[in-house]
């Protein structure tokens, strides 16, 4: 069996891959439906082209996986609110509709994983995003706290695809729901919600997409990205029995689909199967 610490889509995307490669896993996550993790905080775009990657290497993988997604979401199948990358710019993902479609088809179990020693799978991969390194013994990760806003009132098709001016960014789900981000701040796992970054972050989002003027935002909520000292993913094997994969920092979203197939290769290889 192999074990997985972490439920967020890194998790349990590496989960349904070994799955569909007849592996068995089990993943353990902390929270409901990883209702505290950066992925059911995060936006959801597919930006490989508009984020700065470490290096080329990295900008070719984000690439690649962009490439993967439309197939990759129609493997999964269910209802994703998904728009592909193409001529109109690029693509974005609604990341809670991900994470409850795959939690549905692979095994997750309730549970707070103390530490790595507790665990007898034969094979461990840690994907527990900014959490990972009060794991022991695993690289440095830190969280870098990110807001967005949503406002639910505009009809589907109003705004032209993703607005974008350096980190602020604007753009609608096809179900409707436009979202706005975001921010970073260092502020370690501090999760609670101060209002004057809201305020301004609001304000950035009516400059960019001006038909915001006047709408409340509905919601509020904010995310803990996972960020390595390199702010490059962590995606290596630590030893024998276990794997690292996260730190995907602003990217997780994104570098889904090519980390599972890269984790999944890798337990393949270590277990000659
Ligand atoms: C505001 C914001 C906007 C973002 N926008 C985008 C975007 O547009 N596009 C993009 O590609 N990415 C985006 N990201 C980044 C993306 O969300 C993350 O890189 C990605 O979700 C990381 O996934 P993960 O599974 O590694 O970590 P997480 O989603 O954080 O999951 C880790 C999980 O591990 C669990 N866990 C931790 N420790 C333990 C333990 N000991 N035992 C059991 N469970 C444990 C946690 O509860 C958590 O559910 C954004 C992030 C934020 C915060």
């Amino acid at each position: 069996m192999i074990e997985i610490v972490g439920g967020g889509l890194i998790g349990l995307s590496c989960a349904w891959e070994l799955g569909r490669r007849g592996i068995d896993a089990v993943v353990y996550e902390r929270d409901p439906l990883g209702s505290g993790s950066a992925s059911w905080a995060g936006a959801g775009m597919l930006a490989a082209a508009a984020e700065a990657f470490p290096d080329a290497e990295w900008q070719r993988i984000a690439n690649e996986s962009a490439a993967m997604y439309p197939e990759w979401v129609a493997a999964i199948g269910g209802s994703i609110d998904f728009v592909a990358a193409g001529e109109a710019g690029e693509g974005h993902v609604d990341p809670r509709d991900l994470l409850r479609e795959l939690s549905a088809q692979v095994e997750v179990r309730r549970r707070d994983v103390a530490s790595l020693d507790e665990l007898d799978g034969e094979q461990v991969v840690v994907c527990a995003g900014a959490w990972a390194s009060r794991l022991g013994g695993m690289p440095t990760v830190e969280p870098i706290k990110g807001y967005l806003l949503a406002w639910d009132g505009f009809s589907p098709g109003t705004l032209p695809g993703i607005l974008r001016s350096g980190h602020t960014y604007v753009f609608q789900r096809r179900g409707g729901r436009v979202i706005a981000g975001s921010t970073e701040e260092r502020v370690g796992f501090d999760r609670t919600m101060d209002a004057a970054r809201l305020r301004e972050l609001g304000e950035r989002a009516v400059e960019l997409c001006p038909a915001l003027k006047g709408a409340r935002p509905d919601t509020a909520w904010c995310g803990l990205r996972p960020a390595s000292l390199d702010l490059r993913p962590v995606l290596r094997r630590i030893d024998q029995r276990t794997v690292a994969a996260y730190g995907h920092y602003r990217n997780g979203i994104l570098l889904a689909p090519w980390t599972a197939r890269w984790v999944a290769g890798e337990i393949q290889r270590q277990l000659g199967k």
